[in-house]
């Protein structure tokens, strides 16, 4: 089997994650910034199972980090999987779409560890609230 090249792994996680952060869900077109390829696990390999798109904040908010405390519980867990678990299993969007909250320890752990409610965003939000961009749909 052949191997993939790293050009055509960048542009299956983009395709994959349909331009969007797989942890904040924020969309690339709407930043107009180049989102990143992240590595779940710092140290788990290129492969495609290791990786997913994360924005710039997501993801040097992550950094090498793979799990974080449960503000709720203070338990160190996990932090969330984009290639294992469902996002609509862990998160939820409340304020009609202005703030991401964490349903599980892991979403709770996640939502903090990458700081996805920062105030900025939050603001940012709003405004694609108001232009019916926001916030994204899932399929069942
Ligand atoms: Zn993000």
């Amino acid at each position: 089997m052949n191997e993939l090249s790293w050009a055509a792994i960048v542009r299956l996680v983009h395709e994959r994650a349909r331009n969007c952060c797989e942890y904040c869900q924020t969309s690339r077109d709407m930043i107009g910034q180049a989102l990143h390829v992240e590595h779940i696990d710092p140290h788990g390999g290129d492969a495609p199972e290791n990786l997913c798109l994360a924005c710039p904040s997501c993801n040097l908010s992550k950094a090498t980090s793979i799990a974080a405390r449960d503000p709720l519980t203070r338990a160190t867990v996990p932090l969330f999987h984009p290639r294992t678990q469902r996002w609509q299993d862990h998160f939820l969007w409340i304020e009609n779409g202005g703030r991401v909250q964490g349903v599980t320890p892991i979403g709770r752990a996640t939502v903090e560890r990458l700081r996805m409610n920062q105030d900025r965003l939050v603001v940012a939000r709003a405004l694609w609230v108001k232009a019916n961009c926001h916030p994204p749909l899932f399929e069942a």
